[in-house]
């Protein structure tokens, strides 16, 4: 039976005892007749009055027996009041003496003590209930709870992260530490004790943390943040205390704990007073952080994804000093994530995993293992022994947008307006050199997109020159003016275009200095204004003059835009046709497919910068 059990049933007989006993006090001693309670004075007149036919003295101070009527009685003696033998005598009484019955030990302890047991009790299990399952109960709610990891079950090392090369660099002497620490102790070296890994969710974080403790072999204690916030302050304290002696005791080791925002947050920023316990867990961390010197060969490891709301109090000296930035990965990165992850599934020659990589600009380690997987899923719905290129690409597009909900249903007129939009971006990219090849099209809704065209960047530009950002512009006016153009209505799908039009434009005239009109000027700061939280807008530090001119610059290049969108639409009207035709009918259809329409024999797709 469950201990939970045990103590519920316990409670439960002991509460029955004590209520017993509440209704039924002062009649233990006569058995299970009750008995009515004489006034020592009453008691007195009855035996006066000779209406008592026998007393039975128990102990010092307690008279029981039947009256004339055969009812039982008791009375209590006002202390030791000698006289009331020498009374009953006097009136011929029969006396009988017994000692007071007194209770077996276990009853005298469980009225002693039981109240409290019953407490005890009660608390116990209430406190079960609200740690959920497991766990040693009452005892160990302020241990730490941190998972342990010893070096023969860390498989994770180096090799198995790709696309952060500049981090894996910079912790190789961390490595180099964690593996002997004393050595490194004689030679004066000094480590970080305390680093902060901070990069968007599914960069990598936890497992480059996990990579190091593998690579040095070393135990790898992690924790997340939010375990530590519980409802009763000082939990959270006494878990950061337990954690760091278990890390103690087993140094050389890596402590690492994720989400270090939920307790290291910036004090005093919460709504509403403040927050005392994760207040109590912060001080506790920094206390601990404090008190060891780093060359004990203890490494405390904590990410996030917002170092900006960590108290800076975390970030001194001493503390998490040393800051490791884990970005996005890059197309490069993006392949050989790919690759990693790849290793597990059966896929057939020569997938080339470039292409993939650079379909998936923005895509997290996390997001490329879980595209992988998704690949693997469907192949095995379609009953598919290896995978090839176009499984990797479904899985890709799937991910991007979530999942594909072919079941919606578009009414015809829908599907025939979302095909011109997105045949009329398609159209107008191909038709402009300078720009990224179109890799697909497609009218399937995806997430909340009826629609979408997708681009193949050759490589993650950052810097774009001005023929690349117009032709952008252009493409972006495409969708709609193909709609114009053919229904001479325009859907509220294209705001989402018009608004990526309008950013690029204001950039390139405000910060690039790409307008022949006003020159290489940048207009405004960049110290946006934030009023609860929403933009408010840049400071403007030029006059309403310039904002009027830039205004009217802006509306003039939309307006050139669009028509140069149209004019190529229309010049091209068949291509735009037959496009439209093919995708109601296929839902998606290749960039190659586009340009050969176009009679253009070389695809802009084929080898990159070529
Ligand atoms: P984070 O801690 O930054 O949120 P994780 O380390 O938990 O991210 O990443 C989740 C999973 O995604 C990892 O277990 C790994 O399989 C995969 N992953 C993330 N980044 C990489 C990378 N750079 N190289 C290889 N795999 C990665
Ligand atoms: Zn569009």
């Amino acid at each position: 039976m469950k201990r939970e059990n045990i103590l519920i049933i316990l409670s439960l007989v002991l509460l029955a005892f004590f209520l017993v006993r509440m209704f039924d006090s002062g009649n233990m001693t006569t058995g299970s007749q009750r008995s009515q309670e004489l006034i020592y004075s009453d008691f007195k007149g009855l035996v006066a009055s000779g209406e008592v036919v026998n007393a039975q003295l128990v102990g010092d101070s307690l008279i029981e027996g039947f009256t004339q009527d055969g009812i039982a009685y008791r009375t209590y003696v006002p202390a030791e009041d000698p006289s009331v033998i020498d009374y009953l005598r006097l009136y011929q009484i029969p006396i009988n003496y017994v000692p007071e019955k007194s209770l077996p030990w276990y009853l005298s302890i469980l009225i002693n003590w039981g109240p409290f047991i019953l407490i005890f009790g009660i608390w116990m299990v209430l406190m079960r209930r609200m740690q959920g399952t497991g766990g040693g109960g009452l005892f160990s709610i302020g241990r730490s709870r941190a998972k342990k990891m010893e070096p023969s079950e860390m498989k994770v090392t180096f090799a198995d992260v790709a696309g952060i090369e500049e981090a894996k660099d910079d912790l190789g002497e961390t490595v180099a530490f964690l593996k002997d620490p004393a050595k490194f102790r004689k030679l004066g070296g000094r480590i970080p004790k305390g680093m902060l890994m901070s990069g968007s969710p599914g960069t990598g974080k936890t497992l480059l943390a996990k990579a190091i403790a593998g690579e040095a072999e070393v135990p790898f204690f992690s924790m997340s943040g939010s375990d530590f916030v519980e409802m009763f302050v000082g939990v959270g304290a006494s878990r950061v205390r337990d954690m760091f002696e278990q890390g103690r005791q087993n140094a050389p080791c890596i402590i690492f704990i994720d989400e270090i925002d939920a307790v290291g947050g910036s004090r005093g920023s919460g709504m509403g007073g403040g927050n005392d316990e994760r207040e109590q867990t912060l001080n506790q961390l920094l206390v601990e952080m404090d008190g060891f010197d780093g060359m004990e060969g203890i490494i405390v490891i904590a990410a996030t994804n917002r170092p900006d709301v960590l108290d800076p109090a975390l970030l001194r000296p001493g503390r998490f000093d040393r800051q490791v930035n884990i970005p996005l990965p890059d197309v490069k990165g993006r392949e050989e994530i790919l690759k990693i992850h790849a290793k597990k599934v059966q896929m057939v020659e020569g997938v080339d995993m470039s292409i993939i990589a650079r379909g998936t600009p923005g895509f997290s380690g996390a997001d490329l293992k879980n595209l992988i997987n998704e690949a693997a899923l469907g192949g095995a719905r379609n009953n598919k022994t290896e995978l090839n290129l176009a499984d990797f690409e479904w899985a890709r597009d799937k991910v991007l947008m979530g999942t594909e909900r072919r079941s919606m249903v578009m009414s015809e007129k829908e599907k025939r307006n979302t095909a011109y939009h997105e045949a009329g971006h398609a159209l107008v990219s191909a038709l402009l050199p300078k720009s990224d090849p179109i890799h697909k099209v497609t009218i399937v809704p995806r997430g909340r997109a009826l629609g979408s065209t997708a681009y193949l960047p050759e490589k993650d530009n950052h810097s774009y020159d001005i023929e690349f950002l117009n032709n952008r512009i252009t493409i972006a006016m495409g969708g709609r003016a193909a709609e114009k153009i053919i229904f001479d209505e325009v859907t509220t799908g294209a705001s989402n275009d018009i608004q990526q039009a309008t950013d690029t434009i204001r950039n390139m005239i405000c910060r690039w200095g790409m307008n022949k009109s006003f020159g290489p000027v940048v207009f405004g700061s960049d110290n946006r204004q934030f009023v609860l939280g929403r933009d408010i807008g840049k400071d403007r530090e030029y006059s309403e003059k310039t904002a009027t001119e830039i205004d009217k610059e802006m509306r003039k290049t939309i307006k050139f835009h669009d028509n140069k969108a149209k004019k190529l639409l229309k010049d091209n009207i068949d291509v735009l046709h037959k496009i439209v035709d093919v995708l109601m009918k296929e839902e998606t259809i290749e960039g190659t497919y586009i340009l050969e329409l176009l009679g253009q024999k070389k695809s802009k797709i084929e080898p990159v910068g070529g």
